[in-house]
C-alpha cells in the first residue's frame, strides 16, 4: 500500500499541489493547485460536466458563493451545520467527537474486539446531542490519542460555516456567509431554470463550484479541506419515484469513477444509518485511500425537504405543474454531491504505481508511474528529438507547435531519453512522440504508451488523429 506522504511530496516536486501561502509556513486546511494540478482539475470538472450535462434532462448552473442569509435559515444549515467538538484538557488537542469515537472502534475492530466495536458503533448510531457523544467517551474510557487521557472537556457543538460583512457595516444585518455547499445555490433557481428552459420533471441541475467549511480538524492533504470544490447535481423528481431514481443515480455515479480507470475493488458503497436531517436515503460511494476507506461522493435522497423549505421562507411557490396530467407538487429531490478535491486526491492515489521495468533493451530499473486516464492526464503528449542535431529539433519543435494547437504538449531535449520518458512517466503523461533519424528520412514519428511502454512507428500527419482516438 502506498503511503500518502509519497503522493503528497510527488504533487509537490512535479507541481500538483503547494500548501497555501507556503512562504508564510502555510494555511492550515487550504492548498494551491500548481501548474500540472491545475490542468488535471479542469480535466476532471469537465469529464463530470460532460458527463452530468452534456444529456437531454440536465441543465447546468453558476450561482455565486454569497447568498442571501435567509437561504441557510431555510436549509437548517444555521442551526443544524455543526459538528460536535471535544478538547483534551492535558493535550489540548481539539477533535470532531464523532471522529474520535469512530476512530476509537477501528483500533478496537483491529484488536480483535468486534463486540465492543459494534456496542459502540450502536450507541454512535443514537447520537444526537453533545451529551450523547461525551458519554460514549468517557463510558468506554476513549482516550486521547495525542496524551492518552481521560481529561476530557464538555462536547460543544461548533456550526461550520464561515461568517462574513456585506458593505461597510459590521453589524449583524450584514451577516452573509460562504456557502458551505453548492447545492443551495441550485434549489434557488429552482423556478428560473424550470421557466426559462424546456424542461419538464424529471429534469436535474448541475453545478460545480467552491464551497467553504471551518472544519474542527483538517487532515489528509485535500481528503478534508476548509475551502473545496464540489461538482453537484440535483435531480427533480415526482414524489413517489425516488427509490428507482435513487438507483439510477448510485449507478450512474459509480461508473463514472469506473469509467475514469478507478479499480472495482478500490470503491464500494456504504449506506447511511443515521440520516441528514433532510434525506430519507443516503449512500456514500467510499474509495480505498492510503489512509483507509474514505467518502468521495454522497448520493442522498433529500425529499421535497429543500424546496418546501424555501418556499416558507421565500413566500415564493415552489410547486411543479405537470401540463398535461394537471398533477401539481413540489418535487422531491435526489442529489448527486461530489468533491472535486477528494476525487482529483483519489485519481491521483489510485493511478500511482511503481514499477520494475527494462525498456528499449535497458538493464532493469525502478519507474513511478501515474496510470492516470488520457481524459485526466495534465499533459497529453510530450515531443522528444533523439538528439540534438541532424535537423531532429527542428522537425520535432514543428511536430510540437502543431500538437500543441489541440493538446496539452510540452517539448523536451534535456538527458539521455529513457530519464525523459522517466519523467513523463511520473506526471502521467499518456504519450511519448520522438524524432530520430528515420523521421527526417519518411516522415515518420514513433510514439510510445506510458502503460505498454511499446513504441509504434506511425506517419507524422496521422498523429493528432491518433492521439485525439485515444483521449
Ligand atoms: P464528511 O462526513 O466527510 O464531513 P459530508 O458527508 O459532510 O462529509 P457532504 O456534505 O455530503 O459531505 O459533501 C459532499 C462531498 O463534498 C463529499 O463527498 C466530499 O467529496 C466533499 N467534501 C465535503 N467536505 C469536504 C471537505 N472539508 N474537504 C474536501 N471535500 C469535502
Amino acid at each position: 500500500m502506498i503511503k500518502l506522504d509519497t503522493i503528497i511530496s510527488l504533487a509537490k516536486r512535479r507541481g500538483f499541489v503547494f500548501q497555501s501561502s507556503e512562504i508564510y509556513g502555510g494555511l492550515n486546511g487550504c492548498w494551491d493547485y500548481g501548474q500540472l494540478g491545475v490542468e488535471m482539475l479542469l480535466r476532471l470538472k469537465n469529464q463530470w460536466w460532460k458527463a452530468m450535462t452534456y444529456r437531454d434532462d440536465i441543465e447546468g448552473v453558476d450561482a455565486s458563493i454569497l447568498m442571501h442569509p435567509r437561504t441557510w435559515e431555510a436549509s437548517g444549515h444555521l442551526a443544524q451545520f455543526s459538528d460536535p467538538m471535544i478538547d483534551n484538557k492535558t493535550s489540548k488537542a481539539r477533535f470532531r467527537a464523532d471522529n474520535l469515537i469512530e476512530e476509537f472502534i477501528d483500533r478496537m475492530k483491529k484488536k480483535g474486539k468486534s463486540q465492543l466495536a459494534t456496542e459502540i458503533e450502536n450507541q454512535l448510531v443514537e447520537a444526537k446531542q453533545p451529551a450523547d457523544y461525551l458519554k460514549i467517551i468517557l463510558d468506554n474510557l476513549i482516550p486521547d490519542p495525542v496524551s492518552g487521557t481521560n481529561d476530557w472537556t464538555e462536547v460543544r457543538n461548533f456550526n461550520l460555516m464561515f461568517k462574513t460583512f456585506i458593505g461597510p457595516a459590521e453589524d449583524s444585518s450584514a451577516v452573509v456567509y460562504l456557502r458551505p455547499e453548492s447545492a443551495q445555490g441550485i434549489f434557488v433557481n429552482f423556478k428560473n431554470i424550470l421557466e426559462s428552459s424546456r424542461q419538464r420533471v424529471p429534469f436535474g441541475i448541475a453545478q460545480i463550484g467552491k464551497a467553504f467549511r471551518n472544519e474542527i480538524n483538517t487532515k489528509n492533504f485535500l481528503f478534508r479541506t476548509r475551502e473545496f470544490e464540489q461538482m453537484e447535481m440535483q435531480y427533480f423528481i415526482k414524489p413517489g419515484s425516488e427509490l428507482d431514481w435513487f438507483e439510477y443515480w448510485k449507478e450512474q455515479r459509480v461508473n463514472w469513477y469506473k469509467n475514469l480507470g478507478m479499480k472495482e475493488e478500490n470503491l464500494k458503497f456504504h449506506v447511511h444509518e443515521k440520516l441528514a436531517h433532510y434525506a430519507n436515503h443516503a449512500v456514500d460511494i467510499e474509495f480505498l485511500f492510503p489512509f483507509g476507506w474514505g467518502e468521495i461522493e454522497g448520493i442522498h435522497s433529500r425529499t421535497n425537504f429543500d424546496l418546501s423549505a424555501h418556499q416558507q421562507f421565500s413566500g415564493k411557490k415552489m410547486e411543479y405543474v405537470d401540463n398535461i396530467t394537471n398533477e401539481r407538487y413540489v418535487p422531491y429531490v435526489i442529489e448527486t454531491s461530489g468533491g472535486v478535491s477528494r476525487s482529483f486526491m483519489a485519481f491521483l492515489c489510485a493511478a500511482y504505481d511503481e514499477e520494475e521495468i527494462s525498456e528499449d533493451g535497458e538493464k532493469s530499473e525502478k519507474r513511478t508511474v501515474l496510470h492516470l486516464s488520457p481524459k485526466l492526464a495534465p499533459m497529453t503528449v510530450a515531443v522528444f528529438p533523439l538528439v540534438n542535431k541532424d535537423g531532429m529539433p527542428e522537425f520535432a519543435e514543428k511536430i510540437y507547435q502543431d500538437l500543441q494547437t489541440e493538446f496539452k504538449a510540452m517539448y523536451d531535449t534535456s538527458g539521455a531519453i529513457g530519464r525523459r520518458y522517466r519523467r513523463q512517466d511520473e506526471i502521467g503523461t499518456p504519450f511519448c512522440v520522438t524524432i530520430d533519424g528515420t523521421s527526417i528520412e519518411d516522415d515518420t514519428v514513433t510514439i510510445r504508451d506510458r502503460d505498454s511502454m511499446k513504441q509504434e512507428r506511425i506517419s507524422a500527419d496521422s498523429l493528432k488523429n491518433y492521439i485525439k482516438l485515444r483521449v
